[in-house]
């Protein structure tokens, strides 16, 4: 799985570094960052899993392949529809 971690979003709670301490780190004010790649091991996937559903402010995305094998884009990264003319 392929995840994205917004930093925008974290507020330093700390739920995925105690969840997964191999993929998140945590700075000295508590804010997340990938301790690696956004390439989450599959023997990890769980712990991850958990820290997205744990995260108190949905910081924590995972990246959906598509039918094409291109990553679905992270929220507010989606191109404009077009409208009526
Ligand atoms: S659980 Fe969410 S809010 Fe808490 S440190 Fe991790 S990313 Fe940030």
């Amino acid at each position: 799985m392929k995840i994205k971690l917004d930093r925008t979003l974290c507020d330093g709670f700390g739920k995925c570094a105690e969840h997964a301490p191999t993929v998140f780190s945590l700075d000295e004010w508590g804010y997340a960052s990938l301790a690696g790649s956004a390439e989450v091991p599959a023997d990890l996937e769980p712990q991850v899993r958990r820290a997205i559903l744990d995260c108190p402010v949905d910081a924590i995305l995972e990246r959906l392949a598509t039918p094409a094998g291109r990553l679905t884009p992270p929220a507010g990264e989606l191109a404009p529809q077009p409208g009526p003319a």
